[in-house]
């Protein structure tokens, strides 16, 4: 694996890359790779010539400061993982080289903006959606690959994607977890075994609410979102920031169960001064 601090220096590998009529898959991530990044890299491997990812931690999507000095870093083990996975370029670009100067442009990202984590995170996806064009303009993938561990997160790309015109095919991986059912996330590290062994609670609860979102087609939804509620309540060391049962394409609440619809739980709680998110679609 070759890996590029500078744009420059990637834009001309990538275009010796492109004279050879290599198809490049892209994975961004902020690095403190796991099972989840790992698998993103495998799909890209599979379906493209060559890997490239990204470990950038963008200030930009943290709206809260010390989220972003907490955020773990650990490059050298993320290189072997990358490695390991078959990658074949990582770019891993200061800050001073991916933004001389804080940007001016910001992107209002619509509707999107207003639910979910864009309530609860004010200017995340801006940020996002920044780093993301950015990245997709130096880069230029074929493909890009996203977990949707982060839903709202796929949705705005998506967004982005069709209303910039960029030439790019989003992938959506599933969710790795771990044995207990938690989600794999790099906030993770900084929870105890106690606090993961309470945050697998959080995936019990959506398997939960699974049976019982199936059990109750063609009924309100407030009844079972409460028992959501109530479920993760019981444990004192979750404090619940949103549970949300949606619709999965757009994330727009929904009112009743209606058959055949594609819904989402989300849920973002707090285990340990950690925010964790996690979410299930389900087919009714
Ligand atoms: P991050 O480093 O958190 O920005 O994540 C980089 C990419 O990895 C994003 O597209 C995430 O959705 C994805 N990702 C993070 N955790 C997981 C997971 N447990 N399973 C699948 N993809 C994941």
């Amino acid at each position: 694996m070759i890996s590029i601090t500078s744009i420059q220096d990637l834009r001309r590998q990538i275009a010796k890359e492109r004279l050879n009529s290599r198809s490049i898959g892209f994975v961004p991530t902020m690095g403190a790779l796991h099972k989840g990044h790992i698998s993103l890299i495998k799909e890209a491997k599979k379906h493209n010539h060559i890997c490239i990812a990204s470990i950038f931690v963008n200030p930009l999507q943290f709206n809260n400061v010390e989220d972003f000095n907490k955020y773990p870093i650990q490059n050298e083990k993320d290189i072997q993982l990358l490695e390991q996975a078959g990658c074949d370029y990582l770019f891993l670009p200061p800050v001073s080289e991916f933004y001389p100067s804080k940007p001016k442009l910001s992107i209002d990202i619509g509707p999107l903006d207003r639910i979910l984590e864009g309530t609860h995170r004010p200017g995340h996806f801006s940020g996002v959606a920044i780093v993301v064009s950015k990245l997709f303009h130096v880069v230029m993938p074929d493909r890009a690959y996203f977990g949707q561990k982060d839903l709202q997160q796929v949705a705005v790309i998506n967004q982005l994607v069709n209303e910039l015109n960029f030439s790019i095919e989003i992938i959506t991986c599933p969710i790795v977890r771990e044995e207990s059912g938690l989600a794999m996330s790099s906030r993770n590290m900084r929870l105890s075994a106690a606090g993961k062994a309470v945050a697998a609670n959080l995936f019990l609860c959506l398997e939960f609410l699974e049976k019982a979102l199936k059990n109750g087609i063609g009924t309100p939804v407030q009844p079972i979102k409460k028992m959501g509620l109530d479920f993760l309540n019981q444990f004192e060391g979750i404090r619940v920031e949103y549970l949300e049962i949606v619709q999965a394409d757009t994330l727009e609440t929904i009112t009743d169960l209606k058959p055949g619809s594609n819904v989402a739980v989300c849920v973002a709680a707090y285990v340990e001064e950690v925010r964790l998110i996690d979410n299930l679609v389900i087919i009714l």
